[in-house]
């Protein structure tokens, strides 16, 4: 391609929108420009990345044994009605587009296709004999995110290819997950990526495994907690570690006492003089269920440990039933406004205790009249701890269970795991902190779908069982972007030669020169003819421009006819390194071919 033909503009500086390096580097190289919230053109350029990354996918999709598909984006109501998912979709999470047509039917946008992908393997899939299959898509999803940022890291159109396993049995689906496993390595290997696979959550089902692919880069998201042995690493939703042992208590007999101005751990501690490892927090939660009923939720937990959110919202699906719900739909602190509508009076903030009385709770319809208490393992043992004594300025000191408090009967793991914990597989080595991008999932799924959608196939002794899933998603746009979040420098984006658009760039110093100009031109036409895909900067534009230009795009080969002709050479730039070395014209062609397929190959 020839820049002077091409749509190419790029901006000087940083757009105003754009947070985050990669963002702000796609937008100013003219690779995407924003159409709406979260919506993107991929522009020419990006379009060629997107492509690369695809065509690395499917190749390593293929080599695993999936067949590539394409389902429909546009999905009936109906199906998301029969898993179940349609009111979380919609109503809850609210992430699904919904539209009515002109017949008045539901519709949705996919955001996800397990309700499509199971209807088919319900009316295709009879036998054994016809499993495991794998089947996958590269398409366009769309997710109505509450807060599309980031440019192509968390859109509300984008790009993913989705993959969905039918087993028999678990030894089967775990083999698939492994060879899943496996092919997401080497799809951000190849990519040029560096990345960590970690344990990811799986929601309320225990026991599905679930690993997320992270790019590891600091504006990512996500925090990931690691072991420098290798041995452990898990997304901070999900990880566990070993708290540090609580010190003993210093209180020896119950009393209550006067803390004034000490509604946080730290300065009841400081008051006191004790250790927040003695102290039971009582934190206030209020969920609401998919039935509409809000439950008021009290954790007690050690004093020197925060709760994690992801883990309570698990342990509360599961409580579930009990309310005659099936899921949770939301959880948070409650604020003083929300407090206002179920508190019949102002509530002991920063000096609750573990029994505080359900009077503060006013009888109505969609309200559970008690608390929901929940003990976190971290606070189980404690003896002669502190904690509040449901009067702003007093706590209790010397209390133990069952003695003033009674013991949640639920006991459970809500915890959140920090660094510098120790781990549990060895408790020398401690949990390291690092930033990643979620760029792949994979996920056993198991029978869930199977179950609510009636997805069955006859076992070898004739028996109807539901099939096996799992389903294993790559963000391909996320990872373009991410790419670019890893690699780029003051001057601009460094792509990894495996999804650059371009591999190499012939710049033209003097358009006026008609050496220079018919040197370039035909290195153009034989590296294009060789494989290496290569642009044309023939603008009419100063020397320096069009340097700064290539930088910016980050096209990893620059080659200059310039003054270097003069002696039968153009000199060759390597854009991450920036390494120059004059080249003789004759060789241009052969030494490029040869780098570009060194650099594919060792990855
Ligand atoms: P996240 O936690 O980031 O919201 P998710 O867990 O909802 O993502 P999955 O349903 O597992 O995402 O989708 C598979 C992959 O699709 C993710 O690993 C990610 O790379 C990509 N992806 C998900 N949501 C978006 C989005 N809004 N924009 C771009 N890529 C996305
Ligand atoms: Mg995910």
């Amino acid at each position: 391609m020839r820049l002077s033909q091409m749509l190419f503009v790029t901006l000087r500086d940083d757009p105003a929108d754009a947070e985050i390096p990669s963002h702000k580097l796609l937008l100013r190289a003219g690779y995407i420009r924003r159409i709406g919230s979260g919506v993107y053109a991929y522009l020419p350029l990006m379009w060629r990345v997107l492509q690369k990354v695809s065509q690395i996918v499917r190749e390593e999709m293929n080599a695993a044994g999936g067949q590539e598909c394409l389902l429909p984006q546009l999905q009936p109501a109906d199906l998301w009605k029969e898993s179940g998912r349609w009111d979380t979709y919609t109503k809850a999470e609210g992430i699904m587009f919904a539209l009515k047509d002109r017949r008045d039917q539901e519709q949705a946008l996919g955001p996800t296709h397990e309700e499509v992908i199971t209807t088919i393997a319900r009316d295709m899939i009879r036998s054994y004999r016809q499993l495991p299959q794998l089947l996958y898509q590269i398409q366009t999803k769309f997710r109505d995110e509450i807060r599309p940022r980031f440019g192509l890291m968390r859109g509300r159109e984008f790009i993913m290819k989705d993959a969905y396993s039918f087993n028999t049995d678990e030894e089967s689906l775990e083999k698939t997950y492994q060879d899943m496993h496996i092919a997401y390595s080497n799809i951000l290997r190849r990519s040029g990526l560096a990345f960590r696979a970690v344990q990811a959550d799986s929601g309320a089902i225990g026991g599905s495994a679930s690993q997320e692919f992270m790019v590891l880069a600091e504006a990512g998201e996500d925090e990931v907690l690691y072991t420098e042995d290798g041995q452990y690493a898990a997304n901070v939703e999900k990880a566990v570690s070993l708290p540090l042992d609580a010190q003993a208590s210093a209180f020896t007999s119950y009393e209550k006492r006067e803390t004034p101005g000490t509604e946080t751990i730290e300065k009841v501690c400081e008051f006191l003089k004790c250790s927040p490892t003695q102290v039971v927090k009582n934190v206030l939660y209020q969920t609401i269920f998919d039935n509409g009923t809000s439950v008021l939720v009290l954790v007690s937990i050690r004093g020197d440990q925060e709760v994690n959110d992801v883990k309570l919202q698990n342990e509360l699906t599961k409580l579930a039933p009990k309310y005659d719900a099936k899921t949770v739909i939301q959880l948070a602190v409650p604020d003083t406004e929300a407090q206002g509508k179920w508190a019949n009076k102002p509530l002991p903030l920063g000096y609750i205790a573990p029994d505080v009385a359900d009077d503060y709770i006013k009888s109505l319809k969609d309200i559970a009249p008690h608390f929901l208490r929940l003990v976190d393992k971290t606070a189980v043992d404690l003896k002669n701890f502190v904690t509040g004594a449901n009067e702003s300025g007093y706590h209790v000191v010397g209390a133990n269970w069952n003695e003033q408090f009674k013991l949640p009967e639920l006991a459970v793991d809500v915890r959140k795991a920090r660094p510098g914990d120790r781990a549990i597989h060895n408790s020398t080595q401690t949990l390291q902190s690092a930033r990643g991008i979620e760029v792949g999932h994979i996920f056993q799924l198991g029978t869930k779908y199977s179950i609510t959608m009636g997805a069955n196939y006859t076992n070898e002794q004739g028996e109807e069982k539901p099939l096996l899933m799992g389903c294993f998603g790559v963000g391909v746009s996320r990872l373009a972007q991410a790419a670019v979040e890893q690699s780029y420098d003051q001057d601009g984006i460094v792509w990894p030669v495996a999804i650059a658009p371009y591999h190499a760039i012939v710049t033209i110093p003097n358009i006026n020169d008609a050496q220079q100009v018919e040197i370039a031109e035909k290195l153009y036409a034989q590296l294009n003819q060789a494989g290496v895909e290569t642009l044309l900067d023939d603008r009419n534009e100063r020397a320096g421009v069009k340097f700064k230009d290539a930088d910016l795009v980050g096209i990893p080969y620059r080659i200059v006819t310039g003054r270097a002709i003069a002696n039968g050479k153009v000199e060759v730039v390597e854009r991450k390194s920036r390494n120059s070395q004059e080249i003789a014209i004759a060789e241009v062609v052969s030494i490029l071919k040869q780098w570009i397929q060194s650099v594919n190959s060792e990855q």
